[in-house]
């Protein structure tokens, strides 16, 4: 039960916090807003015209009713005092059911009242009609206020004009008419205030209703991107969203998809490294223990031992530069191998490896001379394009070996559209590329088979080949990380010449 409820409240929790809920409660209360506002705008601006009409109206009133009380004062002002015709009363011509009106002579007495009023309410009036003209213009003025219900009708609020009026006789004495019309504008407004409600609260379910089906049909490719992550391990990288639209996360899942396309190209490749790399260590490791145990299966002549031990040590030789050419390919895939820039000259590296391998090239019977080496101050890494050079030039003498075999190393500046440009070339009369394995050449592990039957190690060791085939592809990462490239160019058997090319920074 307990585990049951738990459940419920993970799943309500989940939704609470779902994009998708979360969109439309905040669609929702923007939209609230938006018609809050509005309701407030259509009811004040309704409230005002309802109050402008009835100060239009209040005023025209007034207008009839102070022109006959002017009439009236001069008519009836008899021996100083005012005798107002008796025909004045409620319902009349003149003042209607539900208004009221009072005339204050200049001493502030009320000279006649009709209408809802009380004496009290009229003073109020009065008053409040005095401290608003203080400045000594004498203006009408408008007054709401709820007067208490008598006998003569109920409760209610009125809005009262109060104009001056001059009562003949003595210095033209001020007295005031003060006119009132019920004013209940809530009582109107009521019905829109019901509709503005009925109608935003309508809009607003709607919104809520029809937000969190939108919301929920957009998420829809999310969710299924999840779903298809949630797939994806490590061993099956073969899934793909193919998701078709093509909206914003059409687009996203596009980029899954290319993505998954890298990660398992990435993965793909490393997991032929890895088998590679222990294929290649396999055979001389095999070798190394066969020599070995037949060397020790019975005693043996002393020569037979060299033999051995000589086998041993070029496969184990064999084997360290593998594991260096490995560990250098490792470290340059994971990042590890920084460049330690420096100056220097490119043509002094050069000769300097040059230099280093003229005795092995003198062993192998490969004549290695040098062209032109102009000075090519750059900036880079001198081991990096050191190992660079010599793994080009170790290629050159290790498959052309042999008689009438020459290296030639060469280099110089060029210009191209994008600035200075420094060059290596490795040039030599060797076998030969064939054309179709030209586009391999500097992937890992590639080696070029007929190039290898042919050049085969004559080392102790026996039928091997030379090289591990990582040579080039180390080339090939120094070359890219000074912002350079190779290039290649073999005729069979006429010769190979290797170029790198290095942009030279101003
Ligand atoms: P390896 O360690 O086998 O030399 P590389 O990556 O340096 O590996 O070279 C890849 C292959 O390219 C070699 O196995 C060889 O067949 C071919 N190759 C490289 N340089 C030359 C060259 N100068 N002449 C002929 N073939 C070459």
């Amino acid at each position: 039960m307990r585990k049951r409820l738990r459940g419920i409240a993970n799943f309500i929790s989940q939704r609470l916090n779902s994009v998708r809920f979360r969109l439309t409660v905040w669609a929702v209360i923007l939209l609230g807003l938006v018609l809050v506002a509005f309701s407030a705008f259509v009811y004040t601006t309704q409230l005002r015209t309802l109050r402008t009409n009835s100060i239009l109206q209040l005023d025209s009133r007034m207008h009839q009713i102070s022109s006959f009380y002017r009439l009236a004062l001069l008519n009836y002002y008899v021996n100083g005092t005012i005798q107002l015709p008796s025909g004045i009363t409620q319902n009349n011509f003149l003042i209607q059911e539900n208004e009221t009106l009072a005339l204050i002579d200049s001493q502030g007495q009320e000279v006649q009242k009709l209408g809802n009023i009380s004496d009290a309410e009229v003073k109020s009036l009065v008053q409040s009609f005095v401290s608003n003209n203080t400045n000594g213009h004498v203006n009408d003025i408008y007054f709401q206020m709820a007067i208490k219900g008598t006998s003569k009708g109920p409760a209610q609020t009125y809005l009262f004009v109060m104009t001056p009026i001059g009562f003949p006789g003595s210095d033209n004495a001020q007295g005031l008419l003060l006119f009132g019309m019920p004013f209940d504008p809530h009582g109107e407004l009521n019905t829109l205030l019901l509709t503005l409600i009925i109608a935003s609260s309508t809009i607003l379910l709607g919104t809520m209703l029809g937000g969190y089906w939108l919301a929920g049909r957009v998420m829809r490719p999310v969710h299924i991107i999840t779903r298809a992550a949630q797939q994806i391990s490590e061993t099956d990288l073969n899934q793909r969203l193919n998701l078709q639209t093509k909206d914003e996360l059409g687009e996203l899942a596009n980029t899954f998809d290319r993505m998954l396309d890298r990660l398992q190209a990435a993965f793909d490749r490393q997991r032929q490294f890895t088998a590679d790399a222990s294929h290649e260590l396999r055979t001389p490791l095999t070798i190394v223990n066969l020599e070995a145990s037949r060397a020790l299966e019975r005693r043996r002549s002393s020569e037979d031992y060299v033999q051995s031990l000589s086998i041993i040590k070029s496969e184990n030789e064999y084997m360290t530069s593998l594991v260096n050419d490995l560990l250098t390919l490792a470290r340059m895939d994971a990042g590890q191998s920084q460049l330690r820039s420096e100056d220097l000259d490119l043509s002094d590296v050069t000769l300097d490896v040059v230099e280093r391998l003229a005795t092995i090239a003198h062993d192998k019977g490969v004549q290695l001379y040098t062209g032109e080496l102009p000075e090519i101050s750059m900036i880079g890494d001198r081991q990096f394009l050191g190992q660079m050079i010599t793994n080009l030039v170790e290629n050159a003498i290790k498959y052309s070996e042999g008689a009438n075999k020459k290296v030639f190393v060469e280099t110089g500046i060029h210009t191209n559209g994008k600035g200075q440009v420094g060059w290596v070339k490795v040039e030599d009369n060797g076998p030969g590329i064939p054309d179709e394995a030209l586009p391999h050449l500097f992937d890992r592990f590639f080696r070029v088979d007929e190039v290898r039957s042919q050049n085969q190690s004559s080392d102790e060791g026996g039928d091997r080949p030379n090289g591990s085939g990582l040579g080039l592809s180390i080339v090939q990462w120094i070359a890219k990380a000074h912002g350079g490239e190779v290039s290649v160019s073999s005729e069979i058997g006429k010769g190979t010449t290797f170029t790198v090319s290095l942009p030279i920074p101003n």
